[in-house]
């Protein structure tokens, strides 16, 4: 686990990006299953993780984002 760029390893940002289209003029229960388009509401929501390199902020990064979400998950206090 290395930066591409300056080659610093040990630790690295995690980036969590969430996008949501929120609609307010419409009734939060509709009466409508939850589950009646979750293709639709899927489409509203969308989130993405990325590692950044603390150093030289490339994100060109050797490092799966998804190991650093666990790892953070596993040593938060
Ligand atoms: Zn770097």
């Amino acid at each position: 686990m290395s930066c591409n760029n300056c080659g610093h390893a040990g630790s690295f940002v995690l980036l969590v990006d969430l996008a949501a289209l929120v609609t307010l003029d419409a009734p939060a229960n509709s009466g409508a299953s939850p589950d009646a388009e979750p293709d639709d509401r899927c489409r509203q929501r969308e989130w993405s993780l990325t590692a950044r390199c603390p150093a030289c902020d490339s994100t060109d990064v050797a490092v799966d984002a998804t190991t650093l979400l666990s790892r953070a998950a596993a040593t938060r206090s």
